[in-house]
């Protein structure tokens, strides 16, 4: 399988290429050149098969520079019930007929993003071992990316993470979780400073190509296409566990942000499996719940991008959308082109055409808004009903969800993180305190740990000194 750029370039790169790369040459996200089809034979071929076992299956259709003994060792030795608590890795937890919940935030820090990123970290270990290289990992973090990264990478070879977050403003567990960290390739910088300020200072580090290039520094951002590309698996998880046959459809909703978990819904439907709707479930920043309801994508600036109780949510420009508008407007770069480098970066907003925009439903998309006042009814719900604790961000999902179930077919709520992370909105919904999973090691008493981080000022040349004094450690 090849990849090219959703802008037109028409380059046509190897999967190993694009593993450790973000954006392509011409600014646009890499796709594969076309989507693998499953048919009904394959899918009852996939259905009973490990999680791990159908990860491979899905992997090796897109990937053919990694020999198929390696690639099975890589899925085996990332999905595990050691790592997600639960031999499903991704188990159903039914609500109400016709609605469950899809867990995807069993793994180490308690996220969803640990699905992709434990495998990206195995893959990076791989490859760069591979080529000999060493890779530098810069980011920025309001929480959960993070700390997901820093758990992937941890004590891998070749690989350090140096990853900015904005200091003394995340949560005290997202504190501890990526703090308390003590493997030498880990280094947390604290920067002093808001969120907005630490990106600003990675985007100014990888737009020194000369800085990047002799010290190697990469990222792990949502638009890397390996991380979207493992969350496609858990879709076609999520479709067996819920039915019995394969002429049986399924629905899901996702909580969103950068797009890029129902991103990968959209190619697992791609692909032929037999998704119903995909619901886009947004917080107050409700961005892509304006251009699924309207056909006007509109970014917001930092100043009407509001804090919110699902702050993963908090996005007002959704990185991996390109990949959608790209197979939406049938493949069109130059048009793409248009949109996304004319018009949103230039003036933050574009309408599509109404024939554009007729084409939506066929992708099966719609959306909805979930507000603070939702969440925590939501919560409450869940809990009084059916004794289980959610998080903010599926309370999100959950609301949406619940507006667009259709009479026999099964609504997958995402769970995109455990209710832990974000105790404090847990407590004000249920006046309790969410309990901790027993499966992961080291939780209780974590706050107490011994913290291992720098405080650096807002400033790009002092992350670059850090970077050049410890990137031969
Ligand atoms: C990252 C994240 C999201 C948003 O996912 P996208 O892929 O950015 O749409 C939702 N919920 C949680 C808990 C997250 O960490």
């Amino acid at each position: 399988m090849k990849y090219i750029s959703t802008r037109g370039d028409q380059t046509r790169r190897g999967f190993s290429e694009i593993l450790l790369e973000g954006l392509a040459p011409d600014g646009g996200l890499y796709l594969p050149v076309a989507y693998p089809k499953v048919d009904d034979a394959l899918l009852s071929k996939w259905r009973g098969l490990s999680y791990a076992e159908l990860a491979f299956e899905i992997l090796s259709l897109y990937i053919d520079d990694i020999p198929a003994a390696d690639l099975k060792a890589l899925t085996a030795k990332t999905y595990t019930k050691a790592v997600y608590g639960f031999d499903e890795i991704t188990p159903l937890k039914p609500l109400e007929p016709g609605l469950a919940l899809e867990a995807l935030s069993n793994g180490p820090t308690l996220a969803f993003k640990d699905m992709a990123m434990q495998l990206l970290g195995n893959l990076f270990e791989y490859q760069l071992g591979r080529r000999g290289e060493q890779l530098n990992i810069l980011g920025a973090t309001s929480g959960d990316t993070g700390s997901a990264a820093e758990y992937a990478m941890r004590g891998k070879k070749g690989v350090r993470v140096f990853m900015l977050s904005p200091n003394g403003r995340m949560s005290p567990f997202q504190q501890a979780q990526m703090f308390s960290l003590q493997d030498p390739n880990i280094h947390n910088l604290a920067v002093e400073g808001v969120f907005d300020d630490a990106q600003d200072i990675v985007k100014a580090v990888s737009n020194d190509l000369e800085f990047k290039r002799k010290y190697k520094i990469g990222t792990v951002n949502s638009i890397n296409w390996a991380r979207l590309l493992a969350q496609v698996v858990y879709y076609f998880a999520g479709y067996f566990y819920a039915t019995k046959s394969n002429a049986e459809k399924v629905s899901f909703t996702v909580p969103s942000g950068n797009f890029g978990n129902v991103c990968a819904g959209h190619v697992a439907r791609m692909m032929g499996l037999p998704v119903e709707k995909l619901v886009v479930a947004t917080n107050e920043n409700n961005v892509l719940d304006e251009f699924f309801r309207t056909g006007t994508y509109r970014v917001r600036g930092s100043a009407e991008t509001y804090e919110t109780s699902s702050p993963s949510m908090d996005i007002s420009k959704a990185s991996n959308f390109e990949r959608f508008v790209f197979d939406l407007l049938g493949r069109d770069g130059a048009r793409v082109k248009a949109l996304f480098k004319d018009e949103v970066e230039q003036r933050g907003v574009f309408t599509l055409t109404a024939e554009e925009f007729a084409r939506v439903p066929g992708y099966g998309f719609v959306s909805g808004t979930s507000t603070h006042a939702n969440r925590l009814a939501t919560i409450k719900d869940t809990f009084e009903r059916f004794g289980i604790m959610i998080d903010t961000h599926t309370a999100d999902g959950l609301k949406v969800a619940r507006e667009h179930v259709s009479a026999g077919v099964p609504m997958l709520v995402l769970e995109t993180a455990l209710p832990a992370k974000f105790a404090e909105t847990i407590v004000e919904a249920t006046g309790r305190q969410p309990e901790r999973p027993s499966w992961i090691q080291g939780l209780d008493g974590l706050e107490d740990l011994p913290k291992r981080f720098v405080v650096v000022p807002k400033s790009t040349q002092a992350v670059k000194d850090y970077i050049v004094q410890h990137c031969q450690d």
